[in-house]
């Protein structure tokens, strides 16, 4: 099915529709809350945007769902949410333990990564360590194409079965078997007994959620780059975030018109 835009009479049913309930509402952070950049370091949410969501925690459970570490992130949002969970799902879940054996998964990656870290600086691809998942970065890189094909034939030499998938000019490496952002979005709605997510993403890694998402969810992919997402609506940017939150603010304060009128104060 199509996505639809959001700002449409129908997608703002369906976004009443959700926050009459009490869903939890999950982001992703690069390319939705914050714009991407040329450099990773510099993303920030625009403390305009940061207000409306310090201002939502104040009504509903808020989650930060990104492929950054947690400790990363947290610096970037300029609020305080209920939740964080990182590295596209892996981190931030409640199994400490596991995490722990998964982050120790990843180190014949590093090994492989570390002996080749000269040819790889050399075809401009940037090595992201982030615990429980790697980034190979090759935004920077003169040739996109021999970037990907370099990183390619690495991994292809590692003798360690592991998860691998695209994202915006870059290449994630997850454990196995880590929980994915969908698992962990619903992880976390079971986890705060909420009625359902409003998750909103922008990139591969947060297809998951769409893809597990039930009719109930309010699902939204920020752009239009990815047309056969299978998110219910889309927006066409970062900036209409804050469209959107005015929007369920204003909602969320509102009380609901009610077919039966509630009984006179005396
Ligand atoms: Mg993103």
């Amino acid at each position: 099915m199509p996505m639809h835009y959001l700002f449409t009479p129908e997608g703002d049913a369906a976004l009443v529709a959700i926050l009459r309930g009490r869903p939890l509402i999950a982001l992703d952070f690069d390319g939705t809350l914050a714009d991407i950049v040329d450099r990773p370091s510099d993303a920030r949410i625009a403390p305009e945007l940061a207000l409306r969501l310090a201002t939502l925690t104040e009504h509903l459970p808020v989650a930060i769902v990104t492929g950054r570490s947690v400790d990363d992130v947290k610096g970037r949002l300029g609020f305080e949410p209920q939740m964080i969970v990182g590295n596209h799902g892996a981190e931030g879940g409640f199994d400490l333990r596991e995490e722990a054996a998964r982050r120790a998964e990843l180190d014949p990656l590093r090994r492989l990564l570390i002996a080749h870290q000269m040819q790889l600086s050399g075809a401009g691809i940037d090595i992201e360590d982030k615990g429980l998942s790697m980034a190979l970065h090759y935004r920077l890189a003169p040739d996109a194409d021999k970037a990907l094909t370099l990183i390619s034939d690495l991994l292809e030499r590692l003798d360690y079965p592991v998860r691998t998938f695209a994202g915006k000019m870059v290449v994630n490496i997850v454990p196995l078997l880590a929980p994915d952002k969908g698992a962990a979005v619903h992880d976390l709605v079971a986890a705060c007994t909420a009625s359902g997510a409003l998750f909103a993403g922008d990139d591969v890694n947060d297809e998951p959620v769409f893809e597990s998402a039930p009719d109930h969810w309010l699902t939204i992919r920020v752009g239009q780059d990815h047309p056969e997402s299978r998110a219910q609506y889309y927006i066409n940017q970062p900036q209409e975030m804050q469209r959107l939150f005015d929007r369920m603010l204003s909602v969320l304060i509102t009380p609901p018109a009610s077919g039966t009128a509630s009984p006179a104060k005396p």
